[in-house]
């Protein structure tokens, strides 16, 4: 899958914007995106049960850092001290329809 064109943190808007084409912009809220983290910390492996999910996630949560990993993830590192989670473009892309996503181009 391709990466996206941009990624942003909006750090003062509390989002991740992600721009997987020109008419193809979304803005997800940090906290809609740590409660969705898919690492074996927050989901179960073998029955994909969510451990950690939205109803956990602190009102301030937000991101201290974030990277690159080869080209088909974002590591993103937590004010939590979280810094396990792997988002791959699919599951981004993914959350992008979730409730909670905002779509602004
Ligand atoms: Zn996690």
């Amino acid at each position: 899958m391709q990466a996206p064109r941009h990624i942003r943190l909006l750090r003062e808007s509390g989002v991740l914007e992600l721009a997987w084409d020109r008419q193809d912009v979304y803005r997800l809220p940090f906290r809609l995106l740590r409660g969705a983290c898919p690492c074996a910390g927050c989901v179960e492996e073998m029955t994909g049960r969510r451990i950690y999910g939205p109803e956990d996630v602190p009102e301030d949560i937000a991101p201290v850092d974030a990277e690159l990993v080869g080209n088909y993830a974002l590591r993103i590192v937590w004010n939590d001290g979280h810094n396990t989670g792997l988002y791959t473009w699919e599951q981004l892309r993914a959350l992008c329809d979730a409730e909670g996503a905002q779509q602004i181009a």
